[in-house]
């Protein structure tokens, strides 16, 4: 292998443009005073604005209020992608037809990876089942410029911290979890594909200005307690939507006491409490990181930053800088802590866990044991367990169940391999998988889609501990009766080698095979490798990042897989007329409803086919059916070929829906397939905010009914006219629309309806969609 030092990547790309985030600081100060104190998380957003002046004065009383209230219109610095999300992000982009994305920009192959038999079977196997899809996302890279990391490179956010996250940048991801940059000091939000393209295409990206949350640490992590047991125990305090509308600012004396990595990990769990994103300021603990990760340029620009008084500089908070709320945790006093099961907010003490076990009835044996992932795979979380496994080999203990190990990236694998921590763990009995999520199949989004080979079965109930971000049902092996427990990759490498769930290493004793009492003393390890990191293999390393215009992408016209995207119609020059109703769903409708996970996920990169998932477990409201859809004569048929065969016969349509229609998550899909569908409004009583958002932005008119009540007026196959609706769209979103309903009786009603559409959104509906505005923008 090749030492880190060999490889010499494009550190000009990956430096934050300083100068040019100072400048816009030194105007939002002009703009809002200069006694204004600013939180962190405020300076490293407001230093991107598009338009400062108009971003923090308009809907803010003059600058007052801007958090909660201002739409921020930004200019993010990069963007990464991951191979499942990133295949209609591209696709759109395409559409644009512009030479080269506007920023950097960088795909990660690893949520299409299996995750069974260990890494060496897997990886090959993945690659053959997704070849096509490889090639699109490797060749488009090509030509478009983007740093594509092959299967086997690693996950994508111990990826982007190894090697583009640094203190002050603001980056977008397509991926929940892109938030773990926010250890070493970044802002980083997870987006959906048409938000990605925003920026590469170097259009503003809108946020509603998020209010912040800080978090103040005190004290110092010891023993046991590790960084994964500050989010638990904040995800117990917060609940999973806790976070909502906020970013998490981490400030206080404690903050020097953690690791770069133990930060991220705190950070890539804000996602479970709904935060928008979490963050750290800049450390002295992120120069040692920087530094083993060949980016001691970079380091040396932020700490010149941090220690120009005068600047007021722009990688901590002020002073005395407000937060919307404050929470204070003292680590010190913290206990490590075991969340879930199936929620990641339940959160228990591990001193009151097996109590819990007791009460709640949980399975007391524990089946399986998963390390590692993008959460917890980091040098020091490895040399911690390792330390642990250590201990108990010299005892003679080996794991008392199965023991999975996912490194974060092909970097932490080839050192963990040359330090021997992986012999450790193999010697131990662990198994190795791929530097990847573990999708099994791709069946389900997540590392652990593993087949269980411990004898359990679908539907048996039990426990496995693992030290990832997330825990719902089904996670991690589809089976909705296996309980998730989330900890550390410490607690749960203690655990597995106790094979029981109320086992307390801090208290209790195992017996080795001679008889003996053996005790854990605390995990000790080391933050970074004493001889550096390695590259591993070659291979695994990034393309370069110079676009090559030639280059051809690679879509075949009979996939399965991928259809490349036709531009969607621009908006008639009237009002809609002769809309029908597709269907009237009643109850929750989130974004998994209106377009399904699973088997579904092999299609993300083709709008055609995935569109046949449109709606399948919504509940229709006259019948109590799910997805059992009326036609006009009485015949029924599944809700997505209904809407097929309407679009087959030029008839567009709306849905009815009530409450938070859309919630959930920012899936894209969500509206693109209604849109290539033909549908043209939803109409609800309430809407999810980013689903609403991402409606207008495909061109979709999301409107809610002025009066609840009138929900009970409308069903399905009624015909409706718009009123107004052609008004209000030319006149940024001045006004009202009505909807005249023609009922099957003949008789007419017409229903008030309220909308939030601003001056941009109807640009884009009158457009066809944002990315028809964006294309246009990019020709000019
Ligand atoms: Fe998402 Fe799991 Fe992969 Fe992390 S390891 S990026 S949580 S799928």
């Amino acid at each position: 292998t090749k030492s880190s030092h060999d490889y010499q990547p494009d550190i000009a790309s990956r430096t934050p443009p300083y100068p040019k985030l100072l400048r816009k600081l030194h105007e939002v100060r002009r703009v809002l005073g200069p006694e204004r104190q600013l939180t962190l998380a405020e300076k490293i957003l407001y230093s991107h604005l598009d338009n400062v002046e108009e971003s923090l004065l308009s809907n803010t009383d003059n600058g007052l209020n801007i958090r909660g209230n201002a739409n921020l219109k930004l200019k993010p610095d990069r963007v990464a992608m991951q191979d499942a999300s990133a295949q209609m992000a591209l696709l759109q982009f395409m559409t644009c037809n512009l030479p080269s994305t506007a920023v950097p920009a960088s795909i990660h192959c690893d949520h299409m990876i299996v995750g069974e038999k260990g890494a060496d079977v897997d990886l090959p196997e993945s690659i053959k089942g997704n070849k096509e899809v490889f090639d699109f996302l490797e060749s488009a890279a090509k030509k478009y410029g983007i740093e594509f990391w092959p299967p086997g490179a690693g996950i994508i956010h111990q990826t982007v911290l190894e090697n583009y996250s640094a203190p002050g940048l603001m980056m977008l991801g397509t991926d929940s979890h892109t938030p773990n940059a926010g250890g070493l000091g970044a802002i980083a939000i997870g987006v959906g594909g048409a938000d990605a393209v925003d920026a590469l295409v170097d259009a503003p990206w809108e946020l509603k200005a998020p209010k912040v949350l800080g978090v103040r640490l005190e004290g110092e992590l010891s023993g046991w307690a590790s960084p994964k047991d500050v989010i638990l125990h904040l995800a117990g305090r917060l609940t999973v939507r806790g976070g909502t509308g906020f970013i998490i600012e981490y400030h206080g004396p404690g903050v020097d006491t953690l690791s770069c990595t133990g930060m991220a990990t705190i950070c890539n769990m804000g996602a479970e409490v709904g935060a928008t994103t979490s963050l750290f300021p800049f450390s002295t603990r992120h120069i040692p990181y920087l530094e083993a990760t060949n980016r001691s340029a970079i380091a040396l620009q932020a700490q010149t930053i941090a220690s120009i008084e005068s600047l007021r500089n722009l990688l901590c908070a002020d002073e005395n800088a407000r937060y919307d709320e404050v929470i204070t945790i003292d680590l010190s006093k913290l206990e490590p802590h075991i969340n879930g099961p199936n929620t990641p907010d339940l959160s228990t003490p591990l001193s009151k866990f097996a109590e819990a076990v007791k009460t709640n009835n949980w399975p007391t044996t524990l089946s399986a044991g998963l390390i590692g992932s993008c959460t917890n795979s980091s040098y020091q979380d490895m040399s911690r367990a390792e330390d642990l496994v250590k201990q108990a080999a010299a005892a003679g203990l080996s794991p008392s169940n199965d023991f999975f190990v996912t490194p974060g990236s092909e970097q932490i694998r080839a050192t963990l391999e040359k330090d021997e921590t992986l012999k450790t763990f193999e010697d131990a009995g662990g198994v190795v998988l791929a530097n990847a999520c573990g999708v099994r199949k791709i069946l389900i989004p997540c590392i652990g889609q593993w087949t269980r080979t411990d004898g359990v079965k679908k539907g048996d109930d039990n426990a496995i501990f693992t030290s990832y971000n997330r825990n719902f049902r089904g996670r991690n092996d589809g089976n909705p009766n296996t309980m998730n427990f989330l900890a550390s990759p410490e607690l749960v490498t203690a655990m597995s080698y106790a094979g029981t769930t109320t086992f307390n290493p801090l208290t209790d004793s195992l017996t080795t095979p001679h008889g003996e009492t053996f005790r854990f003393n605390p995990p000790s390890g080391a933050e970074l490798p004493a001889s550096g990191f390695e590259i591993g293999n070659p291979d695994f390393l990034p393309t370069s990042g110079a676009p090559s215009p030639s280059t051809p992408v690679i879509v075949s016209p009979t996939s399965d897989r991928l259809a490349l995207l036709d531009p969607f119609a621009p908006f008639p020059e009237s009002d809609l007329k002769g809309l029908r109703v597709l269907y009237k769903v009643t109850g929750k409708c989130t974004t998994d409803t209106i377009s399904a996970a699973g088997p579904w996920l092999k299609y993300k990169g083709h709008l055609p086919n995935i569109s046949a998932n449109t709606l399948i477990t919504a509940v229709n409201a006259a019948t109590g059916e799910v997805n059992v859809a009326y036609d006009v004569d009485g015949s029924t048929s599944s809700i997505p070929e209904l809407a097929q065969r309407w679009k087959d016969k030029g008839l567009e349509w709306l849905v009815v829906a009530e409450h938070n229609y859309g919630e959930g998550s920012a899936r894209e899909h969500a509206a693109l397939q209604p849109r290539y569908l033909g549908g043209r409004v939803i109409l609800t009583k309430s809407f999810a905010r980013i689903h609403e958002t991402n409606l207008k932005k495909q061109g979709v008119v999301p409107l809610t009914f002025a009066n609840e009540s009138d929900y009970d007026l409308v069903d399905a196959c009624d015909h409706v006219d718009t009123v107004g609706l052609y008004d209000v769209l030319t006149s940024g979103g001045k006004g009202n629309v009505v909807l005249k309903v023609t009922k099957k009786s003949g008789e007419v009603l017409e229903i008030k309806t309220k909308h939030t559409m601003s001056e941009d959104q109807c640009r884009f509906i009158l457009a066809g969609s944002a990315l028809n505005v964006l294309a246009k923008m990019a020709k000019k």
